[in-house]
């Protein structure tokens, strides 16, 4: 089975308590999110990496504090959760070549990663036939992609002690809908184990 794994912005900025926008205890699934990026780099499956790349004066500012501020410290991710052989995909349309890549950081300036216009074209590329999803936060950004994946007809796996939230109630009701339609809820030990 091919798989491809989603990283949902695990940025400085979420994942402490000093960062702009902390997500409550995200910063203890870190080693899981590392250990599921070079588990699955040794597997040869793509990691993709979403990640918020804002503007000093992005329209998301107007309902959330300030975030992930291209080029500063807070954007970029923890250097355990990179893999070596890595590219930059920006949001906007583009042919850059992503063959040999282990991980792909995948710009995008909304909560969608579907927003990324080479996304489809990615995707479409690795011919997966499972997707794991895991980062924050569960009923955001990690809901937008798990329930975005589902729609290709695909088996696509929630990583429960891999994702972190900001409203407990929230993320049940994300989690309860995912497997309404048809998602799987897996661990970071069980996801290689399959
Ligand atoms: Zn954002």
């Amino acid at each position: 089975m091919k798989t491809v794994f989603f990283d949902i912005d695990t940025q400085l900025d979420f994942l402490f308590p000093a960062g702009a926008l902390y997500v409550p205890g995200a910063e203890t699934i870190i080693d899981n999110i590392a250990r599921l990026n070079r588990q699955a780099a040794e597997l040869g499956a793509l990691v993709i990496s979403t990640m918020d790349a804002h503007t000093e004066n992005d329209p998301e500012f107007k309902t959330w504090p300030p975030h992930c501020v291209a080029g500063t410290l807070g954007q970029q991710k923890p250097a355990a959760t990179l893999l070596d052989k890595r590219i930059i995909m920006p949001s906007s349309a583009c042919a850059k070549d992503f063959s040999g890549t282990q991980q792909i950081l995948l710009e995008k300036q909304t909560f969608d990663c579907f927003t990324n216009a080479n996304l489809g074209r990615i995707l479409a590329a690795a011919q997966a036939d499972r997707y794991v999803v895991y980062g924050v936060v569960t009923e955001i950004c990690v809901k937008l992609a798990a329930f975005g994946l589902l729609k290709t007809g695909k088996r696509v796996e929630l990583v429960t002690d891999a994702v972190r939230s900001l409203s407990d109630a929230a993320s049940d009701a994300m989690t309860r809908e995912f497997t309404a339609q048809g998602g799987v809820l897996t661990t970071s030990d069980a996801v290689f184990g399959a």
